[in-house]
């Protein structure tokens, strides 16, 4: 059996495939060298049928790198271009954080002044919980000292904007193909690059590879050959080995039924995406019991795509070996890796130490829907955009990504032969060299 030959083949039809099928088709026609009818998506299940899919959405750019913030700077104009198509909601998103945070979270304010991020910044417990109430009268988390407010960002609903997207791309003449697994590449006799995707329906011979794999990054990394363990230079220049490529973090995400106009501004308006950090010790909204004394964090919104609010809590590092987790099925469809009662109760006694509102209500959380979901992280926790065997390019995100949706204009601007600034940082090689992104204080993997 054979599939249609191709000049690029992108494997995943999740956010970074799409992206870089839509933005390399129109690059394609507007530089006279081709169109979207060189470009196949092959997905093995369906478009959004991996992470991208289940993403609570949420876009910003609170970063402590600032190779993140600029990419997320690029990330939201894309947004912006079109919200309609995307399913974009503009509502901002503010980070609240603990003295811990504040000098990091001060950091990620001034640069974001200085790359013309509009935000405000509030500082000192009192005048924070001043800000706050002004936005929510029934404010009361503990713990606060700085508010970072980004009046840019908010949030996308995940199968309507991949949708959306997927039409864009269409539009140009890309073919979609989905129910198609990739189990293997053909290579050249004379050289290392990949001349076929071997799929479960046969080969497609093809000159370009982009693999844009989510939480599958691993299985692609091996039928590429490339190096299970690597070698980190670290900050003081020690040389540490045998350090294991991939990772996986369990993320943890659920829904309250209540109705999301409940969760108002005080003036009636839908309102940022709230991010909370603290030290302040977590009681039950249940019995009054401790749930922890160690700094915690939560995330949630108003959404009518999800029939309620909205949110997660830090994720859980997986501890097994990654080659034998089992990523399908993936996500709602897990055995494993769905959120269980203790998230339930940790997640829901969040939300009401955070606002009175959320007092009394965990009897409204959607039990019946299944949500979480698995992150193929890298070693340092930053993504890898990069080109493999001459003619691979990996968008490996470390599921920083749905956000990310300009990524795929930088890739295809890559695949044309014009090098990206934005993405240099994030090149494989940076581990040898010991070009590693700065660490912040947050108890979130991924800022
Ligand atoms: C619960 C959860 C919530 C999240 N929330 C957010 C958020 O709010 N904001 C944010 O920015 N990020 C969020 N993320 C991270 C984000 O979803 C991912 O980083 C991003 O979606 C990855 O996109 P992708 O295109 O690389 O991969 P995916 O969306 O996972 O797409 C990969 C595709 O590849 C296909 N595929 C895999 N193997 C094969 C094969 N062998 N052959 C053919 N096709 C194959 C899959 O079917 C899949 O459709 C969240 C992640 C999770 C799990």
């Amino acid at each position: 059996m054979t599939l249609p030959a191709t000049k690029y083949a992108i494997i995943g039809a999740g956010i970074h495939g799409l992206s870089t099928a839509y933005h390399l088709a129109q690059n394609l026609k507007a530089s006279g060298k081709g169109s979207g009818a060189d470009i196949l998506v092959i997905d093995k299940t369906s478009i959004g049928g991996g992470a991208s899919g289940i993403a609570c959405g949420v876009v910003r750019n609170n970063y402590y790198q600032p190779a993140m913030r600029e990419l997320m700077a690029h990330s939201v104009e894309v947004w912006e271009s079109d919200p309609k198509a995307y399913s974009y909601h503009p509502v901002g998103y503010m980070q609240i954080s603990p003295e811990v945070m504040h000098a990091d979270v001060a950091t990620i304010y001034e640069q974001q002044q200085a790359i013309g991020y509009e935000s405000n910044f509030i500082e000192g417990a009192v005048d924070c919980q001043k800000y706050m109430l002004g936005l929510f009268d029934d404010w009361q988390a503990k713990g606060i000292t700085s508010v970072l407010h980004e009046k840019r960002g908010g949030y996308a609903n995940n199968t309507a904007s991949l949708y959306g997207l997927a039409g864009k791309a269409e539009a140009e003449g890309v073919r979609i193909l989905t129910g198609v697994e990739v189990t293997g590449f053909e290579y050249g006799s004379n050289s290392g690059a990949v001349t076929g995707v071997i799929t479960n329906q046969g080969v497609s011979a093809c000159e370009t590879v982009v693999v844009g794999a989510g939480p599958w990054v691993i299985k692609f990394w091996d039928m590429l050959e490339l190096p299970k363990a690597i070698s980190i230079k670290g900050r003081d220049g020690t040389m540490h080995n045998n350090v294991p490529m991939w990772k996986f973090w369990c993320l943890e995400e659920g829904t309250l039924g209540v109705d999301p106009n409940m969760h108002k501004t005080n003036d009636g308006k839908m309102p940022p995406v709230i991010h909370v950090d603290t030290d302040a010790p977590l009681y039950s909204d249940v019995d009054g019991s401790l749930i922890t004394d160690q700094l915690w964090g939560l995330y949630y919104k108003p959404d009518f795509n999800f029939g309620g609010v909205q949110g997660g809590a830090s994720p859980y590092k997986v501890e097994q070996d990654p080659d034998q987790v089992a990523i399908d099925p993936y996500g709602p469809d897990s055995p494993d890796f769905i959120v269980g009662d203790d998230f339930i109760h940790m997640w829901c006694s969040m939300l009401a130490h955070c606002q009175k509102r959320f007092e009394g209500k965990i009897g409204l959380y959607k039990y019946k829907e299944k949500s979480g979901g698995l992150g193929c992280f890298t070693p340092d926790n930053f993504p890898v955009f990069d080109t493999f065997r001459e003619n691979v390019y990996v968008i490996a995100d470390s599921n920083h990504g749905y956000k990310m949706i300009g990524v795929g204009k930088l890739v295809a601007q890559e695949l044309m032969g014009e090098k990206s600034k934005l993405l240099e940082p994030f090149r494989f090689d940076r581990f040898a060299k010991g070009e590693l992104h700065p660490t912040s204080h947050s108890p979130f993997p991924w800022s």
